[in-house]
């Protein structure tokens, strides 16, 4: 995959949070890029115009490019406190294709090690987060570490359609596997949960985590009127390959209940919304 790496300096790395992810509990969100190079056709955050420090050229050729913040870890290395409980990220994925390059995420995860926060999430769907193992062990030996890790469908023609660069279902299982046995803690989010065989997706996900999932149906505007919600792109492949009731808010509400009532079954629960992510902001130690 080519595309164009720029790179900037930010005047600032840890943002107040608002909104969703304040809901959830986080106190902070830390963002290393602008524009996100998985590119996925449904993606939330381009629907967002500039909030969040995107620029116009960011949410018009959304995972077109990206831009590093260069001096992302030094920032945050002056700007982390004991008390902050942070989001990385919810603008991009920090284990974006360009980082396998730019490895931004090293330094960022060594200035969390040398001052670590109450809490240090991690969002992510890509397998390159093996790369840093060590460093994730080293911070969750220090504070709660955790890696949410995004699994929207086991259907594999579907995720070449939604998310063409993409890790596949597979892969994505092994990653979380190897995580969690080495001792990390982390939780499949089914967000948003793209077409797939759902009472199938929630086993394969709780069987690989061992613990509650968090999840989300696609937003629409019908049951959420502003901020983010599904981008255009996706919501062309729904209807050209027959999947738009994936995005009516009447089988969405009858499809969560089904994979909570899987879920149930495995001893295990499945959420959504900001009480779903709160499981990701919340301290393992008091
Ligand atoms: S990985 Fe996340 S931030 Fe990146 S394009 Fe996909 S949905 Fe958007």
């Amino acid at each position: 995959m080519q595309f164009p790496i720029h790179h900037s300096e930010a005047k600032s790395i840890l943002s107040s949070t608002s909104g969703f992810i304040a809901q959830a509990g986080f106190t902070h969100s830390l963002t290393p890029a602008r524009n996100c190079t998985f590119g996925c056709t449904y993606c939330y955050v381009p629907t967002m115009g500039v909030y969040g420090g995107l620029k116009r050229e960011d949410w018009t050729r959304w995972g077109q490019m990206t831009t590093f913040k260069t001096n992302a870890a030094a920032l945050l290395g002056k700007s982390l406190k004991p008390h902050q409980i942070i989001y990385c990220s919810p603008l991009v994925d920090p284990y974006q294709p360009a980082e396998e390059t730019e490895e931004m995420m090293p330094a960022v995860l060594d200035a969390a090690i040398a001052s670590p926060p109450r809490v240090f999430a991690i969002q992510t769907r890509a397998p390159l987060v093996l790369r840093d193992l060590d460093r994730l062990r080293t911070l969750s030996s220090l504070t709660t570490l955790r890696v949410g890790f995004s699994i929207t469908t086991n259907d594999e023609r579907v995720r070449r359609l939604y998310e063409p660069h993409c890790a596949p279902f597979e892969s994505r299982l092994d990653a979380v596997r190897r995580l969690r046995e080495a001792g990390i803690s982390v939780v499949a989010t089914l967000a948003p949960v793209l077409p797939c065989d759902p009472e199938a997706l929630v086993r394969a996900a709780i069987d690989a985590t061992g613990c509650d999932l968090i999840g989300d149906p696609f937003h629409v505007r019908a049951t959420k009127s502003s901020g983010a919600t599904t981008r255009d792109a996706g919501f062309r492949i729904s209807r050209k390959n027959g999947y738009e009731h994936w995005h009516d808010p009447v089988f969405q509400a009858s499809l969560t209940l089904r994979m909570q009532e899987t879920a149930r079954a495995a001893g295990r629960r499945f959420t959504i919304g900001p009480e779903a992510f709160a499981t990701l902001a919340q301290p393992l130690r008091t």
